[in-house]
This record gives C-alpha cells, sequence and structure tokens, in this order.
C-alpha cells in the first residue's frame, strides 16, 4: 500500500498549484498528483480567459508558449448588438490550456511532486485510520494509498468532498450549462474579448468570443436550464452563432457546466480540504475559476505542509485554509453572488437603453468608475443592484 504525504487528486489549475505549493513549502514530503484523463490539460473544457495580475501570481505569460492570444480591449454587447467598448481596459490573456495545465502539472513535478495521469480516484475512506485510503485505478490495476492529506482538485462533478462527506451540492439556479465551439474564419478584433448579455441569446449567463488568433475563437454561452425556453446550450449557440459567424468554420466543440454558486459552507475537514471548482470557488458573476483555482491550490498546498509539519491534519487545524480562502476572494464571490442575481431580475430592453446610455461616453473617458456613475444617474433602478455590493 503506497503511503504517501499528500494525494492530490486532479491536475487542473488547482491540483497542480497545490502539488507544487506544497511539495515547495516541504520539500521532505511526499506529493502524488492523479489525473484521470490520459493526459494533463485535454480536453479542454474552457474559454481559457484570463486576467493578466491573477496569472502572473504564478507564471510569466510574456513569450511562454502556453499563450493564444495577449488581450487589450473588452467589448460589451447589448441584446440589440450595442456595442460598449472598453478600450485598453487592463491587460488579459487567452491562454492554450492544454499547454498551461501541463506547465503547471510540470513544475509540480520539477519540484518533487510525482504526477501519474491515466489515474482515477475512484473512493475514499478511513476505516478508523487517522490516514485516508484512497482507491486508485491505473492501467487496469487498483492501488490503495494510504494519505495523510488529500486534496479533492477534482473539478465541477468532484467526488472527493462527497467521500470526506462535505457537503458540495449546487443549486439548480447556480449551474450553468455551457457549449462552445472553436470558430475559424470569423471577423472579429483579435485583440478585444466580447461579451453580450441578452436574455434571449443566453437566459441566466453571457455569450462570449474569446480570440485565439487572427480570425480564430472560442465562441460559447452558458444558460441556467431553469431559465432557457426548453432548447439546451447547444441549440441556443447555434442560434447565436447562425446570425453572428454564418461562414464559421467548426473545428472545435466543447460542453462542460461552470458552478456560478459561492464557495461550499465547509471546504474541509478532518486530512482533507477542497480546492478550486470542487470547493465553487468561482467567481459568479464572470464565471472565472482558473487564477481562482491556483490561489485556492496554493493555500491548500501550503496548508497541508503547515500541518504536516506540525504532525495535526485534524479539521480545526485545516479550518486555517477555509478562513485564509474566504478572506482571500471568497467574501468577494458572496457580494458578486448577490449583485449577479439582482442583475437577473433586468430585462433585455433595460440592457439595450443602459448600453445606449454608456455609448454616449466618449471612448477615452469610458472608465469603470464613469460608466458606473452615469449608468446609476440615467438608471436609478440600478442603485438596488449597487447596494447589494454593500450588503
Ligand atoms: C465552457 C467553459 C468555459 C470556461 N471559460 C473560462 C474562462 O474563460 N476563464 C476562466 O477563468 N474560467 C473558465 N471556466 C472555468 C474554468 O475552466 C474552471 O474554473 C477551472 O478549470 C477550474 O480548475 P480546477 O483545477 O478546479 O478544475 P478542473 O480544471 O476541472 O480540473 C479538475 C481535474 O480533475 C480531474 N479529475 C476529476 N476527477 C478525478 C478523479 N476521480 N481522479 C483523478 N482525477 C480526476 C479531471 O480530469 C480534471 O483534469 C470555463 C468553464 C467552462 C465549462
Amino acid at each position: 500500500m503506497p503511503d504517501v504525504d499528500v494525494l492530490v487528486v486532479g491536475a487542473g489549475p488547482a491540483g497542480a498549484v497545490a502539488a507544487w505549493c506544497a511539495k515547495q513549502a516541504a520539500p521532505e514530503l511526499d506529493v502524488v498528483l492523479l489525473e484521470r484523463d490520459r493526459a494533463v490539460g485535454a480536453p479542454v473544457r474552457c474559454a481559457e480567459g484570463v486576467g493578466d495580475a491573477g496569472l502572473r501570481e504564478f507564471a510569466n505569460p510574456d513569450g511562454a508558449d502556453w499563450v493564444s492570444r495577449r488581450i487589450r480591449d473588452v467589448i460589451f454587447e447589448a441584446p440589440d448588438d450595442t456595442q460598449v467598448v472598453l478600450a485598453n481596459s487592463g491587460l488579459g490573456w487567452i491562454l492554450d490550456r492544454t499547454r498551461f495545465d501541463a506547465f503547471l502539472a510540470a513544475e509540480a513535478a520539477r519540484e518533487g511532486a510525482q504526477v501519474l495521469v491515466g489515474a482515477e480516484a475512484t473512493a475514499m475512506s478511513r476505516n478508523g485510520d487517522a490516514r485516508w485510503h484512497v482507491r486508485v485505478k491505473e492501467r487496469g490495476r487498483e492501488d490503495l494509498y494510504r494519505a495523510r492529506i488529500v486534496i479533492g482538485a477534482d473539478g465541477v462533478e468532484t467526488m472527493v468532498g462527497r467521500w470526506a462527506g462535505l457537503d458540495t451540492r449546487v443549486p439548480a439556479r447556480d449551474m450553468e450549462s455551457c457549449a462552445q465551439y472553436v470558430l475559424q474564419d470569423i471577423d472579429i478584433n483579435a485583440d478585444a474579448i466580447y461579451l453580450q448579455f441578452s436574455r434571449a441569446i443566453a437566459p441566466g449567463g453571457y455569450a462570449w468570443i474569446f480570440p485565439k488568433g487572427v480570425g480564430v475563437a472560442n465562441v460559447g454561452l452558458g444558460i441556467v436550464a431553469l431559465k432557457s425556453d426548453g432548447r439546451n446550450a447547444r441549440q441556443y449557440l447555434d442560434d447565436w452563432v447562425a446570425r453572428r459567424f454564418p461562414g464559421g468554420i467548426r473545428t472545435g466543440y466543447t460542453v462542460g457546466g461552470v458552478i456560478v454558486h459561492t464557495t461550499i459552507k465547509q471546504t474541509y475537514t478532518d486530512g482533507v480540504m477542497v480546492a478550486g471548482d470542487a470547493g465553487h470557488m468561482i467567481n459568479p458573476l464572470s464565471g472565472g475559476g482558473i487564477t481562482n483555482a491556483m490561489k485556492a491550490g496554493r493555500l491548500a498546498g501550503h496548508t497541508a505542509a503547515a500541518a504536516i509539519r506540525a504532525r495535526d491534519t485534524s479539521a480545526r487545524r485545516l479550518a486555517a485554509y477555509h478562513h485564509a480562502w474566504m478572506e482571500l476572494l471568497g467574501e468577494d464571490h458572496l457580494k458578486y453572488y448577490r449583485i449577479k442575481h439582482a442583475l437577473e431580475t433586468m430585462d433585455d430592453e433595460f440592457l439595450n437603453s443602459l448600453a445606449r446610455t454608456v455609448s454616449k461616453i466618449a471612448p477615452e473617458k469610458r472608465t469603470l468608475g464613469r460608466i458606473f456613475t452615469q449608468a446609476l444617474m440615467r438608471h436609478p433602478q440600478l442603485i438596488p443592484v449597487a447596494a447589494r455590493f454593500f450588503v
């Protein structure tokens, strides 16, 4: 029975960074990172967009081969296609997640963690032992690992959380179903991301165009099934793409779920922490989870290393992870969640008039502060939405 200090389940951004940071903080520990798919980073279920600052906390994107595109502008689109361009609104990147996730796992390996691909955790129990026993299927064989700490970084469908008795259920209204094509030969500004908000186009979510190069982009949308008119995410996407890019060539397709909820009430128990999507650590307003997952992974890795050194892996000790996360981003996510629900009461007609108000501000004067002030002055129905940020 392999005996390890830290067993990380899932080699997405949360898991790879958790393994990397645990090993970096305590090089004497045995750290194993499991990935059930045959390759880290594939298949990609993501639009691959990240902000510059969050990314740079972990890696330098300048000239990196895991970057597809540098982004400068953001274009918001109203339901009637009125555009609000935020030029030079801050740097962002469209990653190549196949390469990026592999890069993060390689960093963990360089630090000394063992990375196993095609290795799936299938069950976990304690049987009165202080360590967790995790069943791992690899190459048709099944091994039982004994681990002092298990980090569940196994994404939206997390089983580690459930096996450990944590409540990871997602309310139906907080689960977005997404569909996305890679489209070629489309006419877009390749330095900008496009976000279109409309109940008719993407009820409960939004539609996006994230360029991977000139004329090539991840084009997708997310919907909340409870709000749909009976169509599924792919049918909504097909209708949108048929209108926007009738000549676009589809060279990729993916589906996936995004949890637009808030961090689960408890992300830890004796000898277990969950990180990233597994703990619902996604920005509920944007649906962005990559850098959130990395930040949670870093906290989980550091907490695991310190707990094992202190010979205390109890829930009481690991609670420090939850508190640190809530202080770092979890509390902000609660505010974003309230705003998201307040915004859902606004209909397409309102969004169209809001876009027209904002587009009257001269492009060079379009700062977020000015947009916000103008929007509140002209559309007082937004005041309760803004108030949600503070209560
Ligand atoms: C369509 C779509 C578009 C998105 N676009 C963006 C975007 O543009 N920007 C952004 O920031 N976020 C985006 N997200 C969200 C983002 O992809 C996730 O938040 C992010 O990947 C979370 O990282 P993670 O490490 O928690 O989980 P994941 O990246 O899902 O990684 C979990 C890993 O665990 C593995 N695993 C699962 N179970 C087991 C097991 N039992 N044993 C071993 N391995 C296991 C999985 O194979 C997977 O590799 C998008 C999501 C979707 C679905």
